[in-house]
């Protein structure tokens, strides 16, 4: 419905108490605060540009995750040089936890895939237009 991801203000992000501005609210990331830059600013810093760009993540629109379905996007996104974590042990998504992570986005997107396969709908066809488009990696085996 939404086209894949909608952080990064393709249509929504979120700023936290300490005016850190995260593409998503369990996205503990950022590249800017809000007492230093206008919005307009953030919108377009290269962190928010960059996860914009790349999205869709993903052939199969059930997959259309960053962080839990094609966990090597967010780890492109966040280690950008500039972006720092919002709390202690965010980085932690991209240490000891990506192993559980990858294991994690395989096996569901087998899941994932199959129920795709076996129910495709119309959308995929408008995402396939723009991963041609924007020469996005498949992240679909065998596409
Ligand atoms: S696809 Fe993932 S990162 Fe994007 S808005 Fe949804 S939950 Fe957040």
């Amino acid at each position: 419905m939404t086209n894949g991801c909608i952080s990064g203000g393709e249509r929504y992000f979120h700023i936290n108490a300490n005016g850190d501005v995260e593409p998503r609210v369990f996205a503990h990331f950022a590249m800017d605060n809000i007492e230093d830059k206008s919005l307009a600013e953030v919108l377009n810093s290269p962190l928010f540009r960059k996860i914009r760009n790349m999205r869709p993540y993903c052939l199969n629109p059930n997959r259309p995750c960053m962080l839990i379905d094609v966990p090597q996007v967010s780890r492109e996104a966040f280690c950008m040089p500039g972006v720092y974590p919002t709390h202690p042990g965010a980085g932690t998504l991209f240490t000891e936890l990506s192993p559980a992570m990858d294991e994690y986005a395989e096996e569901y997107g087998k899941v994932a895939d199959k129920a795709w396969a076996e129910h495709p709908m119309r959308p995929v066809r408008k995402i396939e237009v723009q991963l041609r488009r924007k020469k996005v990696k498949m992240a679909v085996s065998g596409d």
